[in-house]
């Protein structure tokens, strides 16, 4: 261990950690990035497969977004955004509204995913109470579903690694069994599916509409569940659910918006609209913590009053609609337009699955899955059961370790290995990111 390591763990306390893995397995002190990688302190460097925990769109120190950075700074860091507004903000929502699905009108900013999922709830909430239906009062998600680490936000979530402890303390939410692709009790497959799974969320909703405000849902990909990815006509038919007993769809495509599915954002696999959505990591390519909050104009217009009737939205963070992270922003959709991102990232998404199949045989993977630049393999103890590693073998954490030896970063979801990489990445790093992948599966598993 090295002084700053030594120092960084005098003082820090990791996110998302036992601590106590640390004293074999120290943090790594990272100097800069550049493109895909992460160098640290000792010049050794690291594929961002993962781009920093699903944040980064178009790598390390991106010379265009420095340079928005640079331009903004010197004119406005941070102000008040009650009663003031500035340029970057007022781009930045104009072109979000125009881009994403039809009907989402109006944004409200938050500056982060989970507040930006607390809003969402909030505001659906608020708009049934002030609609005459106060029984409205409680939410809807699915199985594994994610949506941040609050109080609130954790209650919509069904993940217990997460959850489990603060369960005296959570929102009673329904939850409804979601779609399980790769274990489909319905006998589907993706390609043929007719989203049977979608019975569970249909009973809930049918029973209990009255007292239901809105669903909430990560579409086309559970994310911290694994990467799990549904077929579109599971959305559909949400969708239209929600529409047939009055409830709000809550879209929080803080994960899957801006490229990674495929689409710019992942409802448009269904050609829905949600009534609000939820937008935060890629938002700012991986710079800043900024998220939005998209909502219909019958959800603006229900809080729309003389202030007296105090029908208004009482919400705010310190940090709202900051210049620098609307700059980012901008400047990011900028980057979409001019480089055709979308499109070449058809052609990344290819390699990677074209690289990726000599590992299919391998007795331990059970699926590789994938949607435009996300894919995730499944490993499993047996491939005819589909039976998995009992999660205290920490498979995953192991293949961590010894791909980071060999300079990738594909921190796992339990034993789901995935690939997310940065937008940037060449054919080269491709073939290291995926051939490192395999390596470290057949070092620790065998072939
Ligand atoms: C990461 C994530 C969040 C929470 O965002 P934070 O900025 O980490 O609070 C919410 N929902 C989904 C789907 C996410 O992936």
């Amino acid at each position: 261990m090295n002084e700053l390591q030594r120092k960084d763990l005098q003082y820090i306390w990791h996110p998302c950690s036992q601590m106590k893995d640390y004293e074999s397995f120290p943090p790594i002190v990272l100097e800069r990035g550049e493109g895909p990688y992460l160098y640290d302190i000792e010049g050794r460097r690291y594929l961002d497969a993962v781009s920093s925990w699903w944040v980064n769109l178009f790598g390390h120190s991106n010379k265009r977004i420095n340079k928005a950075i640079a331009n903004q700074v010197d004119k406005l860091e941070h102000a008040i955004f009650a009663n003031f507004s500035h340029k970057p903000a007022i781009e930045l929502a104009e072109r979000i509204v125009k881009l994403t699905p039809e009907g989402l009108n109006k944004v409200f900013f938050a500056d982060n995913g989970s507040s930006a999922v607390e809003v969402a709830l909030k505001l659906s909430f608020q708009y049934h109470q002030q609609m005459g239906k106060p029984k409205k009062i409680r939410y809807v998600a699915i199985s594994e579903a994610y949506h941040g680490e609050t109080l609130a936000a954790l209650s919509v979530g069904d993940i217990d690694l997460y959850n489990e402890i603060y369960k005296p303390l959570l929102l009673n939410t329904f939850k409804a069994a979601g779609p399980n692709c790769y274990r489909c009790p319905y006998g589907e497959d993706r390609e043929n599916c007719e989203g049977s799974c979608i019975e569970d969320m249909e009973r809930i909703v049918s029973e209990h509409h009255e007292e239901i405000t809105a669903v909430i849902i990560e579409p086309m990909i559970q994310g911290a569940a694994g990467m799990k990815i549904y077929p579109a006509i599971y959305l559909k038919k949400l969708r239209q659910l929600c529409n047939t007993y009055d409830i709000h769809l809550i879209a929080d495509e803080i994960a899957v918006g801006f490229g990674r599915t495929g689409k710019m954002f992942a409802c448009e696999h269904a050609q829905i609209s949600p009534d609000i959505m939820c937008l935060s990591k890629g938002l700012t390519a991986g710079y800043m913590p900024l998220s939005l909050v998209l909502m219909t104009d019958t959800i603006y217009d229900a809080f729309y009053d003389d202030y007296v009737s105090l029908r208004a939205f009482m919400h705010s963070h310190s940090y709202t609609g900051n210049p620098i992270g609307c700059a980012i922003a901008c400047e990011s959709l900028n980057i979409f337009e001019d480089e055709n991102v979308i499109d070449k990232n058809r052609i990344t998404s290819q390699r990677i699955q074209e690289r990726i199949r000599p590992l299919l045989d391998h007795p331990n993977v059970g699926e590789f899955r994938q949607l435009g630049m996300v894919g995730a393999l499944e490993l499993v103890k047996d491939k005819k059961t589909k039976e998995g590693f009992d999660w205290k073998q920490r498979v995953g954490y192991q293949i961590y370790q010894i791909a980071l030896k060999h300079g990738v970063l594909l921190r796992p979801l339990g034993n789901v290995i995935y690939f997310m990489p940065p937008y940037v990445v060449d054919e080269k790093d491709i073939d290291f990111m995926v051939g490192t992948a395999e390596k470290a599966i057949c070092e620790y598993l065998g072939r």
